[in-house]
């Protein structure tokens, strides 16, 4: 099983690399979306020399934080936010990609222990204008931005996008494009960012070809979820 795990990293990796040299773009950095898979196989990545792992619920994230406490590793929470989990997540990530409200963007900050850096923070954008998908939509990503940009604890990286599924490669392209031209009106109106956290497994082409620094990969690299996490370490 390790030796699958370690194939499909391999795939992974060098299908970012082919894409990134035949587009003459720099790698983006690959965020290994371990959600539903175990700490052993997060360790068994640590070893291939990944670093960045992505979580979206807190009491799953907080099992294999303290089971790979012996690591550097760099966590990234990807899910939704709700207010009263704002503590941990402050206390416990490095990076956050889905805020889209200025109440959790200040809770972060209040709740960022003073010891730390602050919080890399992308704003979560509904790009597609999805009913069903959370985010900010486009229109407020440059006011939501300006609202939080100051508060000490966090740093305004970039934004963030989940596409809406499409067969179609050239329109999932053009959400991305949108995402990076929300991107850099934001860097027009002063704020330094230069994170776009855009692109998954089938889409990787695209989203690279638009600009994107950090790929969000789970079923690629890690094979299918488990439907319940009984034995996380
Ligand atoms: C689960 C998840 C991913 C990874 O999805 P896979 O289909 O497993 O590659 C990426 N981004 C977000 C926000 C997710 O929740």
């Amino acid at each position: 099983m390790n030796n699958d795990l370690e194939q499909r990293y391999r795939a992974v990796r060098g299908r970012i690399a082919e894409a990134a040299h035949s587009l003459q773009a720099t790698p983006p950095l690959l965020l290994a979306v371990s959600k539903k898979h175990s700490s052993a196989a997060i360790r068994t990545l640590y070893m291939l020399g990944q670093r960045d792992f992505g979580e979206s619920y807190w009491q799953e994230a907080e099992t294999k934080m303290q089971a790979l406490e012996d690591l550097d590793l760099v966590w990234h929470f990807i899910g939704p936010i709700q207010s009263n989990k704002t503590r941990p997540i402050a206390e416990h990530f490095h990076w956050v990609h889905s805020v889209e409200r200025e109440k959790i963007a200040r809770r972060l900050s209040e709740q960022r222990p003073d010891h730390l850096p602050p919080l890399n923070l992308c704003l979560q954008v509904n790009i597609d204008q999805e009913a069903s998908k959370s985010g900010v939509l486009p229109e407020a990503v440059l006011p939501l931005a300006q609202a939080i940009q100051g508060l000490p604890k966090i740093r305004l990286r970039g934004l963030m996008c989940i596409p809406r599924r499409r067969e179609d490669p050239v329109q999932r392209r053009a959400s991305f494009h949108h995402l990076a031209e929300l991107g850099r009106a934001l860097a027009r109106a002063g704020m330094p960012i230069d994170t776009l956290s855009m692109g998954m497994s089938d889409d990787l082409e695209a989203a690279i070809a638009e600009g994107s620094t950090i790929l969000r990969i789970g079923t690629a690299l890690f094979g299918e979820r488990q439907k319940t996490v009984t034995n996380p370490s």
